[in-house]
């Protein structure tokens, strides 16, 4: 038996899964629209810059 989930709305966006508090800064999760988990790391100094972990699906709008 095949369970399929309906998905009218295909969209590219990455949805946020987690957000953490850490003593430099916040780190969010996101799902990338292809699937892919993104880890980005925001510091609380406006002078550091945001860091971004995870791979890229080649073809994806988003990470790609
Ligand atoms: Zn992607």
């Amino acid at each position: 038996m095949t369970t399929t989930i309906p998905n009218p709305q295909v969209s590219t966006a990455p949805v946020e899964l987690s957000r953490h508090a850490t003593s430099e800064g916040t780190v969010m999760w996101f799902r990338c629209g292809c699937g892919r988990l993104r880890m980005v790391s925001t510091p609380d100094s406006p002078t550091a810059r945001p860091m971004a972990a995870g791979g890229r699906t080649p073809g994806c709008p988003e990470c790609g």
